[in-house]
This record gives structure tokens, sequence and C-alpha cells, in this order.
């Protein structure tokens, strides 16, 4: 992939008009995972695909998905109960959660036991919260992101009441700067420091779901350490999208859900991870407090169907119900595509394409470096730095505006999304995304200001 960078580095250091379409079909023929686009069904607006560039929320549905589900519906429909253990796929229902932890592992950098697919993300994050925020007289706060997506904020907020503490006594926000629209790493470290020994967990998103913000997340959970909390991520906009070494970092848990980037189907399963230091003895594992269910039972023994719980090994002990077979097997027919493809493929393809998406903004005559946006003009909020960011770049708009031009961008077969008050997101998916869908988003954006 330093073909695409070498590429995009000649077009930004030459005085070529780098907006010009040909640019984009030249990325598009250097971009060696552009079969991969063929995978995906795209919806179509007036007889022509849309550009999609709204992975963020919810990705589109590789066609293997359906022959994969409609194999299964047949299974329910010739076997019945008999497809728990005697599968013409070889995928037995009773065990289908294991063919989807080796992909995942490697999606999240973890051992294969430190992750299980199950429930749904807001659903896992109390489950785990429920283990791991236990909170004593002298270390009860909650390090956390301000404006973070609500849901995570009502979970956190709802186990502090649990525990009886007062939720603004609780959480302690982490803010930008003044002026500033991210949250600068040092005010993160520097808040873990000074709140030290009182500071019972520290919980961020890996990438920011308004800013795009990719948090270091090796720092923060290291320095989190140091200081004895526990460190949780929500990686809802990070999986699938960033490079993660949750292993080696050393973070305790993580939960994220895979509709966004992993394609998984709308509401599909989601993900957890645990770290392998919290489990790995048997004494430790057995003396976790869980919300336990039969499905986190040593499979061994799981039929035996006995009065006390003996957890799985690892994070499997996590599961309670038994797995929802068809959107497990949609999540397995999209990260085989991402086995097929490569995470580090993928990310090199993604700082391309985010890249080249920021260098026709920026050339618009429409784009703005004053946090002020005046009619018709933006700017973005999300860092410029590959290194700070995922594939989403977030166009703030004065806010009596923007709604109506993402309105406009949808009329012309524009797909990204708002998010209130003032930001478009817009982000390419290396597995389906093309060049020329950057250059087409951006070339209607311009034409939409142009005129409105
Ligand atoms: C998308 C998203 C969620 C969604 O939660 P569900 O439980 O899957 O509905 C939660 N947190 C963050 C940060 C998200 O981006």
């Amino acid at each position: 992939m330093t073909e695409l960078r070498e590429y995009l580095d000649k077009i930004d250091n030459s005085d070529t008009d780098v907006s010009v379409a040909e640019h984009a079909t030249n990325l598009d023929s250097l971009d060696r995972l552009s079969q991969f686009r063929q995978e995906f069904h795209f919806p179509q607006k007036q007889g022509s695909d849309i550009t999609y560039l709204c992975g963020n929320s919810l990705g589109l549905m590789p066609k293997r998905t359906q022959t994969l589900i409609e194999e299964e519906l047949d299974v329910w429909k010739t076997r019945a109960v008999e497809g728990h253990f005697d599968h013409p796929y070889g995928r037995p229902w009773k065990s289908c959660d294991e063919l989807v932890k080796a992909s995942l592992a490697t999606i999240v950098g973890a051992k294969t036991d430190e992750v299980v697919a199950m429930g749904q993300l807001t659903s896992n994050l109390h489950k785990l919260l429920v283990s791991f925020y236990r909170p004593t007289q002298q270390r009860y706060k909650i390090i956390f992101e301000d404006n973070a997506f609500p849901s995570d904020n009502y979970a956190l907020q709802s186990h502090a009441r649990l525990h009886g503490l007062d939720p603004q006594l609780t959480l302690v926000r982490v803010k930008p700067r003044q002026g500033e629209s991210t949250i600068r790493t040092q005010d993160i470290l520097d808040t873990i420091s000074e709140h030290g020994d009182s500071v019972a967990l520290v919980m961020f998103s890996g990438v920011q779901f308004y800013t795009g913000q990719l948090f270091d997340m090796a720092s923060i959970t290291s320095h989190a350490k140091s200081i004895g909390a526990i460190v949780g991520w929500d990686l809802a906009h990070a999986v699938g999208n960033v490079p993660l070494k949750l292993h080696e970092w050393g973070v305790d848990f993580a939960v994220w859900c895979s509709y966004k980037y992993l394609n998984s189907s709308p509401g599909g399963i989601a993900g957890i991870f645990i770290h392998e230091s919290q489990t790995n003895e048997r004494q430790q594992q057995m003396e976790h407090k869980r919300l336990e269910g039969w499905w986190g039972h040593d499979p061994e023994t799981r039929f035996e169907m006995g009065p006390h719980f003996s957890p799985s090994f690892g994070a499997s002990a996590w599961m309670v119900s038994n797995t929802p077979v068809l959107t497990l097997i949609a999540l397995y027919a999209s990260l085989q595509l991402f086995d097929e493809a490569g995470m580090d493929n993928l990310r090199a393809k993604s700082v391309a394409l985010t890249g080249y998406m920021e260098l026709l903004l920026r050339k618009s005559k429409h784009f703005t470096t004053s946090d002020n946006v005046d009619h018709k003009q933006f700017t973005i909020i999300t860092p410029s730095n590959e290194h700070e960011r995922g594939a989403q770049l977030s166009l703030k708009f004065n806010k009596d505006y923007m709604l109506f031009y993402n309105e406009q961008l949808q009329v012309h077969g524009v797909v990204g999304d708002d998010r209130k008050p003032k930001v478009i997101r817009l982000a390419p998916a290396p597995l389906y995304n093309t060049f020329s869908d950057v250059h087409r988003a951006v070339t209607v954006l311009n034409k939409v200001l142009d005129e409105y």
C-alpha cells in the first residue's frame, strides 16, 4: 500500500490541481483491496450505487451474508433441533460462537480466549461493569470523557447510583480545552494523576463518535494501571477501523458493537474482551463477581445441568444466554472478508482514503480553519494527524445549516450522517469504498455549498 501514500504525497507536494477526478481513478488503480467492493451490496439511487460514507454507523451488507443466513434457515427448516449438534455445513449451533473468536482476536489484538461474541454493546457494558466497577470508600471515581456517547454515559451513571453514589461526584469528565474540539492526551493523563488512588475505573471510547478522535489507548491504559485503576474501552468506532493491541496494552476489558465497521447486520451481535490476567487462574475465575447464565458455564459439563456454576475459561464465562445463530453467522460472513483483506492492509488503505478526503476538503473554497463557522462554510474537527484518527472526518458546520446540508448530500446520493448540534460525519470504509467515492462526495458537497 506504499504506492497509495507515495501518490498522495506526490500530488500534495506538486502544483497539480488535486481535485481533478483523474487522481481518484489513479489511486483506485493502485488500490490492492479494490476487489472487495464487489463483495458488498450498495443501495441504489436513480439506477446507480449511492456514495456510502456511513459505514461508521451501519456497515453495508456483504453478499455472502445472505448465502450463509439462507443456509442456516435451511438447516433450521430441515433439521430443527438437530442443528445444534449435527450441521450439514459443519457449524453446529451449540458452539457456533467459536467460529468468530480467532478473527475477532486478530482484529482487537487479543488471545483467542480473551474475546467472545455475545449480546449487545450497552448490555455487555453493564455486565462488565458489574465485574469491573467495584467501588470502595477510597476508590470510587470513574474518569470519563465529556460528551461521550449517551448510552455509555447513562450506563456509568446508573452504576454509580446502583452503588449508592452520586453520579455528579463519581464521574470525572475530561473536556477539550476552551476553543479546542478534541481532548489532549496530556490532560487525560494529568486528570488520572490528580485523582490518583480515588480512581476505580478509567473508561473512554477508542474513537470518539462525534469528533472522530482516536485516543492514545496505549498511554492512557498504562498510566491508569500505574495508579491502580481498572481500564475499560468502548471500541464501537474503533473495532475494524484502527489498529488495536488490547492484550499487549494491558487493557482490563473492552466492549464493542459490530454493526459499524464490522458489517454484522443492524443491531447484530456484539463482542467483549477480558484480559487473561483477570481470568487465567481457576480460583480467580471462580471468584469473579459476575452476572451468570448457562452459556458461561464450562461447555464440557454445561448439559449436565448441575446446580453449581462452573465458569468457562477466559471471557466466555461472561456469556449468559445461548448464541443467536443468525446474527452470529452474519458477523462470521463479514469477518471472513476481514481475514482475507488483513487489518494492516485495511488500515493502510484507510489512512490513504481519509487523507485524500482531507486533502480535497481543505482545498474547498468553503473550508475554514476558524472555529466560528459561517453560512456556506465548514471546518474539520477531527485531528489531522493520521495516528489520532480512524476513517471518519467530522465536518463542523454552522448549526443553522448543518441538517439542511446533510439532507442535500442525501438528495444527491451521498450518505454520511448528522450528529447534532453541528457535525456531518463522513467515513470512507476501506473494505468497500473507493477514492472515486471520496472524490464524488467532496464534489457534491462543494456543489451544494456553492448553490445554497
Ligand atoms: C454505536 C455506539 C453504541 C451503541 O450501543 P448499542 O448498545 O449497540 O445500542 C454505544 N456506544 C458507543 C460509543 C457507540 O458509538
